[in-house]
């Protein structure tokens, strides 16, 4: 059996620098907001090309608290509204409305998955205050056009970096294309704590200090408390971790890369429509999501080769009974991504036999 993704094998290439992160954390005496923390968030912020990093405690909280800082700045206020790609993750919405601001859905591209920029202007308002780019599946959103909109139209732009750790656009990463930038560590993601964790990136210091201080009971230093803030703190133990997995983010990607690369050359097979990369250092492929309108038996028939698949996602946000609100919008390229996407193994624990073996079932695949 071919895992989706083999966290255990992932963590294992890495297993005794991990022991030794954890036992230094474990160790110190010193849980939350001490000196691994700090020296990831230096080192994190390092390596984006940011000034600033804030460490929280997951990917939803740095959005959140991006918007809420921007809100306590007086640069938004309640009900301001946001644009975002309507086929992304819940949690960029979600982080939208727990601010007390708008999401406003706005339809991608099937080329690229990521937000169609010709479509943001219809989508702004005299409310708008920002966008919210995701770079989805870990392909960098259309940025140039995305920050000229902005731009025009005195927009913030956050970027949702959270499947795109070290992608590059333009010689920057992510998390240094916007105004700010919400990551997240989870376990599966291209850089994975052993547990909840996220980050701010930003070069804006008033933004990382008021971030900062709602991140900790908005508090400026201890008992003083200047913001009705949130706890959302990375700990010692997961920064420890991170720090140690950060200088193994790049070749991670690279052999994620080259995973990618073999897909799109060697995978023939009328039924299915691979990515189009024009420019492989745009894409980490924290998701390898090839379409096909046979989903559903394509899937059955990769599970039937040993072959575990996953759906990203199954229904799209303006679907879900959550977000009632937005059920009467008319998004079908949202919904034809939802329902053509299938997501192949694509990670840094898999062998070149495993390769083989997805694109020789993908290619047998026969309606
Ligand atoms: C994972 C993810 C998040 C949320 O991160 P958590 O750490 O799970 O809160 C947000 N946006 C996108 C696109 C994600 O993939």
């Amino acid at each position: 059996m071919i895992k989706y993704c083999d966290l255990k094998k992932v963590n294992g290439a890495h297993g005794n620098e991990l022991r030794a992160a954890v036992l230094r954390a474990t160790e110190s005496g010193w849980y939350i907001l001490g000196i691994e923390c700090k020296a990831f968030e230096n080192s994190f912020a390092g390596y984006c090309g940011c000034t600033h990093c804030i460490g929280t405690g997951n990917g939803l909280d740095a959005l959140t608290i991006i918007l809420l800082a921007y809100k306590e700045m007086g640069v938004m206020n309640e009900g301001d509204e946001v644009v975002v790609p309507a086929n992304t993750y819940i949690a960029t919405i979600l982080a939208i409305m727990h601010a007390g601001l708008k999401p406003v859905l706005c339809e991608p591209t099937t080329e690229t998955c990521n937000i169609d920029p010709d479509r943001i202007e219809d989508a702004i308002t005299e409310r708008t205050r920002a966008i919210m780019a995701v770079h989805l599946y870990g392909r960098t959103a259309e940025m140039e056009h995305i920050n000229a909109i902005a731009r025009k139209h005195s927009l913030k732009v956050i970027e949702d970096a959270a499947q795109a750790h070290g992608a590059m656009y333009n010689g920057k990463r992510t998390g240094n294309l916007g105004d700010a930038a919400g990551f997240s560590f989870y376990p599966g993601k291209n850089l994975g704590a052993l547990g909840d964790g996220g980050a701010i990136t930003t070069n804006d210091p008033q933004l990382a200090q008021t971030a900062r201080a709602i991140a900790n009971y908005g508090s400026t230093e201890k008992y003083v408390n200047k913001y009705q803030g949130v706890n959302s703190r990375l700990d010692e133990l997961q920064a420890a971790v991170l720090s140690a997995k950060l200088p193994h983010l790049d070749s991670d990607n690279e052999r994620r890369r080259s995973i990618a690369r073999r897909y799109i050359a060697e995978i023939d097979n009328p039924q299915v429509t691979l990515p189009q990369v024009e420019d492989y250092s745009r894409h980490v492929f924290h998701i390898f999501a090839l379409m096909s309108p046979q989903r559903e038996k394509l899937q059955e028939h990769l599970k039937a080769e040993g072959i575990e698949t996953l759906i990203h996602y199954p229904i799209p946000p303006h679907r879900q009974e959550a977000l009632k609100q937005f059920s009467h919008l008319s998004l079908p390229i949202t919904e034809q991504i939802h329902r053509e996407e299938l997501s192949l193994p694509c990670n840094p624990a898999m062998s070149d036999e495993e390769v083989t073996k997805v694109i020789e079932a993908v290619n047998s695949f026969r309606p």
